[in-house]
C-alpha cells in the first residue's frame, strides 16, 4: 500500500521512529512491500526496488515474502494466533524450545525462558542471575560487562550498554550502577594490558558481581567492534573463579550471522567449549517475521531461582511464547538447517571483504572489517546519514549507517550480484559524500 501526503504528514506529526525527534523529524520512505531481498520504497510518484544491506536489522536473514514462512504464519493462524502461556502451554512453543536446546552452544544449555523481545530477555537474563545469587543468600547486585557494548534499550540493559553510547548521564540517579571494563582491543592488538587492568577491575569488585553479561566476539550496536575470542574466555574464566555467572548476548550474533553458528563457537579451544550459563537470543530468531526472543539457562541456575526467596522465575509477558512467533521461528530454523550455512556465510564473507577493500583507500575512511556476514566501512567522522542513505538509494541499496559507521548485514539469501550491488552501493555512496 502507498502513502498519500496526509498519511506522509500524520508520520511526521504522530509517530515516533527509532531514536527520533517529534519536533524535528528526520526523513522516512515508505515501503510498500518487500520480497526476496528487495523493498519496494515509494519514492515521490515511483516506485522503486531496492536491496535491504540490513536485513531490517539484523532480522530477515533469509528475506522478505519467504514461502515456507508466509506458509508456518498462515497454517498457524489457521489454528490459533495468541493464547496467555500462564497455566496453558502449545505445540509451537515445545517444539521450539526443543530446537534452541538442541541448537545452543556446548551442552546444559536446557531450560528456556521465551520473551517478546531482545530487551526483555536481557533483563530476564539479569534478572535470572540476580535471582540465582538472592538464592544463594550471597546478594551479588552488580554486574560486570565491557564498554563499547548494546544489550537493549529498556532500563536493564541499558544500564550494561556503554556509558557513553546509551547515555548513561541522561538518566543518572535512576540508573543501576555496574562496573565497566574498558572496551577490548581490536582483534590483532596485543592483550596482555587490557587482561591485567580488567583483572584487576574485577577482582576490586569480585564479591558483588552478579554475572558477567557481553556479546562475545562482536559489539553490534555499540559499534561493530570485533575482538579477541580469547577475551571472552578470559572473562569467564575471570567469572567462574569469582563465583559470578556468565551471560552471553548473542541477540546479533546468533543463527551464524559471525560465520559461526555461534559466536560463542568462535570461542572454543581444543580443551573445550567456552560456553554461557545464560544466553539470549533474539533478532533472526523468527527471521524478521515477528517478534520474539529466548533466554536459555542451565538446570544449576533454574535451580538457584528457584531457591531464591521468590521461589520461581519472576517474569511473565503477556505474549510470553506467542504461537505465532514460535511457528514461524521453527519454520526459520528448518530453512537454516536446509542448507549448508557455514558455507552460504563464507561465501557472503568473501564477496564483502573483496567488494568494501576499495573504501580503504579512501582519505575518510579509517577502517575497512568483515567478520562473517558483516560488513564495516568505519569513517574518521559522523557519517551525513541523510546525504548517504541518499547515495545509496541511488545505486538500488538501503542503508542505515550510525555514528560513523556504513555497515551491511545482508540477508544471507543475498546473491553473488545483490552483495556486488551492497558493496558497490557503500563504497560509491561512502566516497561520493566523504570523499
Ligand atoms: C538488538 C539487540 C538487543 C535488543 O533487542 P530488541 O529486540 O531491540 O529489544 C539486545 N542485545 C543485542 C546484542 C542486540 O543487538
Amino acid at each position: 500500500m502507498t502513502l498519500d501526503a496526509d498519511g506522509l504528514a500524520f508520520d511526521r506529526e504522530h509517530l515516533w521512529h527509532p531514536y527520533s525527534s517529534m519536533t524535528v523529524p528526520g526523513p522516512v520512505y515508505p515501503v510498500i512491500s518487500a520480497s526476496g531481498v528487495r523493498l519496494r520504497l515509494q519514492r515521490g510518484d515511483h516506485e522503486t526496488d531496492v536491496i535491504d544491506a540490513m536485513s531490517s536489522w539484523w532480522c530477515a536473514i533469509h528475506g522478505y515474502a519467504v514461502p515456507e514462512l508466509d506458509t508456518a504464519v498462515r497454517d498457524q493462524l489457521g489454528r490459533m494466533s495468541h493464547v496467555m502461556f500462564g497455566g496453558l502451554t502449545h505445540e509451537p512453543a515445545v517444539e521450539l524450545g526443543r530446537r534452541l536446546v538442541d541448537l545452543a552452544p556446548g551442552t546444559g544449555l536446557e531450560k528456556v525462558f521465551f520473551a517478546d523481545s531482545g530487551s526483555v530477555s536481557v533483563e530476564v537474563a539479569m534478572k535470572m542471575a540476580w535471582q540465582a545469587h538472592a538464592g544463594s543468600g550471597l546478594g551479588r547486585t552488580k554486574f560486570f560487562t565491557i564498554r563499547g557494548g548494546y544489550h537493549g534499550d529498556t532500563f536493564s540493559p541499558m544500564s550494561v550498554t556503554d556509558p557513553d553510547g546509551g547515555m548513561h548521564s541522561l538518566y543518572a540517579g535512576f540508573l543501576p550502577e555496574h562496573v565497566f571494563a574498558d572496551r577490548p582491543p581490536a582483534a590483532g592488538e596485543p592483550l596482555e594490558t587490557w587482561k591485567a587492568t580488567t583483572t584487576a577491575l574485577f577482582e576490586q569488585h569480585a564479591d558483588e558481581i552478579a554475572a558477567v553479561i557481553l556479546e562475545p566476539v562482536l559489539q553490534g550496536a555499540g559499534g561493530m567492534h570485533v575482538y579477541d575470542p580469547d577475551v571472552v574466555r578470559h572473562l569467564t574464566a575471570l567469572a567462574r573463579r569469582h563465583g559470578a555467572l556468565v551471560i552471553f548476548d548473542e541477540i546479533a550474533t546468533g543463527f551464524w550471522r559471525t560465520g559461526a553458528a555461534w559466536a560463542a563457537d568462535h570461542c572454543a579451544t581444543s580443551e573445550g567449549p567456552c560456553t554461557p550459563d545464560i544466553l539470549c537470543v533474539g533478532k533472526a530468531l523468527t527471521g524478521g517475521y515477528l517478534t520474539l526472543a529466548a533466554v536459555l539457562t542451565t538446570a544449576e541456575v533454574a535451580a538457584a531461582v528457584d531457591a531464591s526467596p521468590a521461589g520461581a522465575m519472576m517474569h511473565g509477558p503477556t505474549f510470553m511464547a506467542n504461537p505465532l512467533a514460535c511457528a514461524v521461528a521453527i519454520a526459520n530454523l528448518d530453512l537454516l538447517a536446509s542448507y549448508d550455512a557455514a558455507t552460504r556465510i563464507s561465501e557472503v564473507h568473501t564477496a564483502l571483504t573483496n567488494g568494501l577493500a576499495p573504501a580503504a583507500g579512501f582519505s575518510s575512511v579509517l577502517d575497512v572489517r568483515t567478520l562473517g556476514a558483516v560488513g564495516v566501512v568505519e569513517l574518521d567522522c559522523p557519517v551525513d546519514v541523510p546525504a548517504v542513505t541518499e547515495a545509496a538509494l541511488a545505486r538500488g541499496v538501503w542503508v542505515r549507517p550510525f555514528r560513523n559507521l556504513v555497515y551491511t548485514m545482508p540477508p544471507y539469501v543475498s546473491t553473488e550480484e545483490d552483495l556486488r550491488t551492497i558493496t558497490a552501493a557503500i563504497v560509491g555512496a561512502v566516497e561520493e559524500v566523504h570523499g
